[in-house]
């Protein structure tokens, strides 16, 4: 050959290594790939045939492909044990001639390696003898390389995307709405239900700024962290949701998204309406039999005399018959006191607390009396008329009164209290009963909440007089809790703030002499 033969062919595989080159780097799949680097290789290799073997695929070019392509498994396995095959020419080189069948005189096969492991075999054959060149090894070496990288990216990519999909169809069938953002605010990812639920129509709402696509100011505010999620939210189609918002962690800088996902709690809420709703009506149509069941009962010693069996029977009547109201009147309280179902508005009057702790404990008197403890009151003279509910807030206090002398063993003591402090009325009752735990305190306002203590076990109760309490002084803006400690005794306190709808007119809020 002459040198400028040469030196054009030179030019030539050049061309068709960066033709290669070019290829697998705007390639967007193997597909589109794989038969240029196969084609273009046997053009710069001027030989009979060329094929690329995979795991699962071939790729083939030129006279010689079939016959190639029947020693695949034999070659696959050939070239992984020993590495690169070159036979110049296969009559002389006994060991590998029995791999081949045909019209192959040449041969030389290149393991594809990619992070050391054998993706493929990169062939190329000659029906005659052929002396391969350094530059033939080189342009085969090189493309072998770069198919083998572009290979391993591609399963990579095909590994990420079958995630994607996967993690796509998981958030599509679920049927919680999900949003995500990342830092920047633009969505990253919103599902059928969220689209749903958010009455979205738009098609695609990926990378849009999330103020653009949601317009339901609270959940804006939750994914942009500036609200706390104990809010619920309600949609256009009367669909209540629970939110729940976390961090997305992200490799990227700056990459802080946040995920919302919206709990669908409709037929919660809806049972949990007609529960109340039943219980209420029960409640009320069982209050009635009983009112006169209670005035039959007190009123049977008038109809005639009673030996003292019959006096200790009826009085067990009529104490079975208050326990029952005072059970119905609980659960009717804490109907309409439910912050969620409760229809229940303050009946606001003016309202003298010192008289009503004088009342309460004289009605509790007897009750004391039983178990020998110590009831009295200690009232600041002077405390103002206040603009309250007197009913539910002698209710509230009756509760914590009773609840003292239930609580406290014989011969222990209980004061009412009620004293102006910092511009707040503070109602208290404190006894020297069992007390409360720490722990038991924490959660002791919540409804049906009771704690459990052997010393409880006889003491009658359903646990819904605290959470009548705590509702009761928050309707009045104001709060209460308790101090306790176990085998000292409790005080139990309701703060009412002297300010606002609390406060009656200025001409009416006199001070009370006592
Ligand atoms: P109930 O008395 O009907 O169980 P409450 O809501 O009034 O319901 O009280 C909740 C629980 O708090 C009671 O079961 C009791 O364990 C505890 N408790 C309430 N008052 C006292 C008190 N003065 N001393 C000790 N424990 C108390």
């Amino acid at each position: 050959m002459s040198e400028l033969t040469i030196r054009d062919q030179h030019e030539e595989t050049q061309k068709l290594l960066l033709e290669i080159t070019q290829r697998i780097a705007s390639s967007t799949g193997l597909e589109d790939m794989l038969p240029v680097i196969v084609e273009s290789s046997r053009r710069a290799l001027r030989a009979d045939g060329v094929r690329l073997i995979l795991k699962a695929d071939a790729y083939g070019s030129g006279a010689l492909n079939d016959d190639l392509a029947k020693a695949d498994r034999a070659l696959s396995e050939w070239i992984s044990k020993h590495g690169t095959l070159e036979a110049a020419d296969l009559a002389a080189n006994a060991e590998v001639k029995t791999l081949f069948s045909g019209s192959l005189k040449a041969v030389m096969a290149v393991p594809l390696i990619a992070q050391g492991v054998q993706q493929g075999v990169l062939t190329a054959a000659y029906q005659a003898a052929h002396p391969f060149s350094p530059d033939d090894r080189t342009f085969l070496a090189i493309v072998a390389a770069q198919a083998a990288v572009a290979i391993q990216n591609d399963l990579a990519f095909d590994t990420v995307r079958q995630s994607q999909q996967q993690l796509a169809a998981i958030l599509a069938s679920t049927a919680d709405p999900v949003i995500v953002i990342d830092a920047h605010e633009s969505i990253l990812l919103l599902n059928p239900a969220a689209e749903q639920a958010l009455g979205i129509v738009a098609a695609n709402v990926s990378g849009h700024p999330v103020g653009s696509v949601i317009q339901a100011e609270p959940l804006l505010q939750l994914l942009r962290g500036e609200a706390v999620e104990t809010m619920e939210w309600q949609n256009e189609a009367g669909q209540t949701f629970a939110p729940r918002v976390s961090d997305v962690q992200s490799d990227e800088p700056g990459g802080r998204g946040r995920v919302l996902i919206l709990r669908d709690i409709t037929r919660y809420k809806t049972l949990h309406a007609n529960q109340n709703e039943f219980v209420s009506n029960v409640s009320h149509d069982l209050r009635s039999p009983l009112t006169y069941m209670q005035g039959y009962a007190t009123m049977l010693p008038m109809v005639g005399d009673l030996n003292q069996k019959q006096k200790d029977h009826v009085d067990k009547i009529v104490t079975g018959i208050a326990q029952m109201t005072d059970l119905i009147d609980k659960i009717l309280d804490a109907g309409r006191l439910d912050p969620e179902t409760g229809y229940y508005e303050l009946n606001r009057e003016p309202c003298d607390v010192s008289k009503m702790a004088l009342d309460l404990v004289s009605v509790h008197s007897q009750a004391a009396e039983k178990k020998n403890i110590n009831l009295t009151a200690d009232i600041d003279p002077g405390l103002p008329i206040l603009n309250l509910d007197d009913v539910m807030l002698r209710r509230a206090l009756n509760n914590l009164v009773d609840n003292a002398i239930k609580y406290t063993p014989d011969n222990g003591s209980v004061t009412v209290a009620a004293k102006v402090q910092n511009g707040d009325l503070v109602l208290s009752v404190r006894d020297t009963g069992l007390g409360i735990s720490d722990e038991n305190q924490k959660r002791l306002f919540e409804r049906f909440r009771r704690v459990r203590r052997r010393e409880h076990q006889r003491i009658k109760g359903i646990g819904l007089g605290l959470f009548i309490v705590k509702s009761v002084a928050q309707r009045h803006n104001g709060d209460a809790w308790v101090e306790s400690k176990e085998n000292v005794g409790s005080t139990f306190f309701i703060r009412l703030p002297m300010e606002g709808v609390n406060l009656l007119g200025a001409e009416a809020n006199r001070i009370n002499p006592v």
